[in-house]
């Protein structure tokens, strides 16, 4: 899931500053799970705002809607007639809802209301960890189920670094070293043979680095129901 926080109210406000409709649009998937951006969240934000606004004799009037996800046009489509009644949309999705509406309503401003950190997953009762960073070319498969690239401070590929000590990391004596977790997976089950093989140089084009990537698949596509339309 992608993990999300939200941002200060004090910054909502001035970022919200110059109009008097907002609507609110909340996001019924990932961000709902990590109590961010869900129903509940979207109106305890609206309503804040508005505590805010009056607060600060600021005439403030907002709408609330909820998607279920709002990374897919056809869940942000009905908000048509919202997002046109309004000043401005308070998107409290995750960075791809914010731009997803952003691309279906380009006459309106779209401001995020969270923040969006990473891609992981709930570990315990109100923590989320982060734990891929969408290398593009996942070596889950070597490493016992652990991300190095997400969860090592240096992304390290051939074991740990001259920090690691007693199981933990040289950033933080409250952050586990990953290689110190792989090893002990891998241990346990009878595979430290895939330690001592040496991993090449990772092959990064498949990350991040060479701009926003993209998945083509042909057998699914439908070409007049593409918004964009490929240069390829
Ligand atoms: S190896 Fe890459 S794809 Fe696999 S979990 Fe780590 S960052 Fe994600
Ligand atoms: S101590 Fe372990 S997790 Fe931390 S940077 Fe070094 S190898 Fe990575």
């Amino acid at each position: 899931m992608i993990i999300a926080e939200q941002k200060p109210l004090k910054e909502l406000l001035e970022l919200t500053k110059e109009f008097k409709n907002i609507l609110v649009v909340g996001c019924g998937a990932c961000v709902s799970i990590c109590f961010a951006g869900g129903e509940k969240e979207t109106a305890t934000l609206a309503a804040s705002m508005r505590l805010a606004a009056r607060a600060d004799k600021r005439e403030l009037k907002t709408t609330e809607s909820m998607t279920l996800r709002q990374c897919e046009w056809e869940f942000i489509e009905p908000l048509a007639e919202d997002v046109e009644a309004a000043d401005v949309v308070l998107s409290t999705a995750c960075g791809v809802g914010v731009q997803a509406m952003a691309e279906k309503y380009p006459h309106k401003l779209i401001i995020p209301a969270l923040n969006t950190t990473s891609m992981g997953m709930p570990v315990e009762q109100g923590v989320w960890l982060e734990n891929c960073g969408g290398c593009g070319n996942c070596i889950l498969g070597s490493t016992g189920g652990l991300c190095p690239i997400a969860r090592c401070a240096k992304t390290m590929l051939n074991g740990p670094c001259g920090g690691s000590q007693n199981g933990k990391c040289e950033v933080s004596s409250e952050i586990d070293c990953v290689w110190d977790l792989i090893y002990k997976r891998l241990k346990g089950q009878g595979l430290l043979n895939l330690m001592i093989e040496l991993a090449p140089p990772k092959d990064w084009t498949s990350a991040r680095d060479g701009g926003q990537r993209k998945i083509i698949r042909e057998d699914l596509i439908i070409p007049e129901s593409r918004p964009f339309k490929d240069e390829k």
